[in-house]
């Protein structure tokens, strides 16, 4: 649930901070506008990165195709309203890093509902709700994680949380489930104190109708050929050539938006390979993992009116959840999961997954949570082919692998997507950003 917004990086209180035969082929298959047939670029995936990217080449008129491998635009931020009635965000739900994120003014701009995220938290102690002494020392054994990691970090330390923090009351394995699984999708001895130090500060918002439509209406009106894969990149010759399982696209240049993990799977084959250090960017820029179970309740069991944040004590385990309940007040609960607990899951199955969340809750709140339990659903964002995880940072040591990561190849392989943002990594709005930027330095580079 990306609580990058909530950490802090000053030691304050924690609630202070913290072809183209093949293109008629091609847009037969869901083009939702022209596509050209002789493009000067082709963009790969549909997320907010392609999605940035295909509106900046347009603004400069420059041609282009863009193919998506799933039967939607989005990629990792996407909103349905089948499962529960209600919408129901997959990936991002929480509109992050203010004004800097562009979503935030199109959100400002839109019909929908669009407000500053609360903070009220219900703090969970093994079978009863937490004391206000145990709600305080979790508080503080919080900042006291975040400012060991935050220390380590503005030293330049491209060292492991686990080397530094303090693991010294019954609280701190909540604090560090907070940061690590909560917020970076991995264990504490799984990223880098420097790569979290050099990510943007938050403030949150919510949408109402959910961040994965706010993406899918940016896309509105662009001609984007969904149902089709890059399977391999050509780049040895003057241009590039895309082939897809509808055909091959030719152009000058080539946008990657995929997942590093994607790429470090070798979904997509790169003929000639690519330089090697840049294939080493993919594994040390790693996906992390965080799933939601979402769960729908018809009362406020939690008692905490709208969007309210359920926390759990964690011990001598690493099988937990966050939970934010009744978002935009729909009844619906984000129980989300993160790092080798959300593998786990994965592997277990849904139905064991409701299971864990409605047991930890039952302990707690007592009969009422199975009286007003509706139904539950749980993402899979590590088995999903086409992300295999939630979103990506460093690996301990890894940082220096960022630049390499963004780094175009023969100016005419280019790399964009969230992975790819300098500090606002792991978000929608990063990925918005670099998706623009990169269009940008395309333009450029193609005079
Ligand atoms: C559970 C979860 C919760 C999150 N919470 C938040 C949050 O609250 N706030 C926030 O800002 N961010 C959040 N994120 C992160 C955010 O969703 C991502 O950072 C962002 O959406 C990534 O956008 P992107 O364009 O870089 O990549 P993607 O969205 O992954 O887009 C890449 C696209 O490429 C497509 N693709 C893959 N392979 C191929 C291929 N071979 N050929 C063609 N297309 C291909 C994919 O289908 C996908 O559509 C969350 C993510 C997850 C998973």
């Amino acid at each position: 649930m990306l609580i990058t917004r909530r950490r802090s990086k000053t030691g304050m209180s924690r609630r202070t901070f913290l072809s183209l035969s093949t293109a008629s082929a091609l847009m037969a298959r869901g083009a939702q506008a022209q596509s050209p047939t002789n493009p000067d670029v082709v963009i790969v995936g549909a997320g907010a990165a392609g999605i940035a990217a295909a509106h900046e080449l347009r603004a400069q008129g420059i041609s282009y195709v863009h193919i998506e491998a799933s039967d939607h635009v989005g990629g990792r931020a996407y909103t349905e309203t089948s499962t529960f009635g209600v919408p129901y965000d997959h990936g991002a739900h929480w509109v992050q890093n203010g004004a800097r994120n562009p979503y935030f003014k199109r959100a400002q701009d839109s019909s929908h509902r669009f407000y500053k995220a609360p903070e009220e938290y219900l703090v969970l102690a093994g079978d009863q709700v937490a004391t206000d002494a145990e709600e305080t020392q979790l508080w503080t054994s919080y900042d006291d994680v975040a400012r060991a990691i935050g220390t380590a970090g503005r030293g330049g330390q491209d060292v492991a949380p686990s080397t530094v923090i303090p693991m010294d009351n019954a609280w701190s394995e909540t604090a560090a489930f907070l940061i690590g699984p909560w917020e970076m999708g991995k264990e504490m001895d799984n990223f880098s104190c420097l790569d979290w130090w050099n990510s943007a500060d938050s403030v949150d918002y919510y949408c109402d109708a959910g961040y994965g439509r706010l993406v899918a209406e940016r896309a509105a009106g662009l001609p984007v050929t969904l149902n089709t894969p890059a399977t391999t990149i050509r780049w040895g010759g003057p241009g590039i050539e895309v082939e897809t399982p509808n055909g091959t696209i030719r152009a000058k240049a080539v946008i990657v938006t995929v997942s590093t993990a994607i790429l470090a799977e070798e979904s997509i084959a790169f003929e000639p390979a690519l330089p090697v250090d840049k294939q080493e960017s993919f594994f040390a820029i790693e996906m992390g993992d965080y799933n939601h179970i979402a769960m729908m309740f018809d009362a406020d069991i939690f008692n905490l009116g709208q969007d309210g944040y359920v926390v759990h004590q964690v011990k001598d385990s690493h099988e937990a959840f966050g939970a934010l309940t009744n978002a935009s007040g729909s009844g619906l609960a984000y129980c989300d999961v993160g790092g080798e607990f959300a593998q786990e899951l994965e592997g277990a199955g849904e139905d064991v997954a409701i299971d864990f969340v409605l047991g930890v809750l039952r302990n707690a709140i007592g009969s009422d949570v199975d009286k007003h339990f509706k139904g539950g659903a749980m993402t899979t964002w590590r088995l999903n082919p086409l992300t295999r995880g939630c979103y990506a940072s460093a690996a301990p040591g890894a940082y220096k692998m960022r630049p390499v990561l963004r780094a175009p190849v023969a100016d005419r392989v280019f790399f964009a997507g969230e992975a790819c943002h300098q500090d606002m990594w792991a978000t929608v709005g990063g990925a918005d950003l670099s998706g623009r930027d990169t269009a940008r330095e395309v333009v450029k580079t193609l005079g």
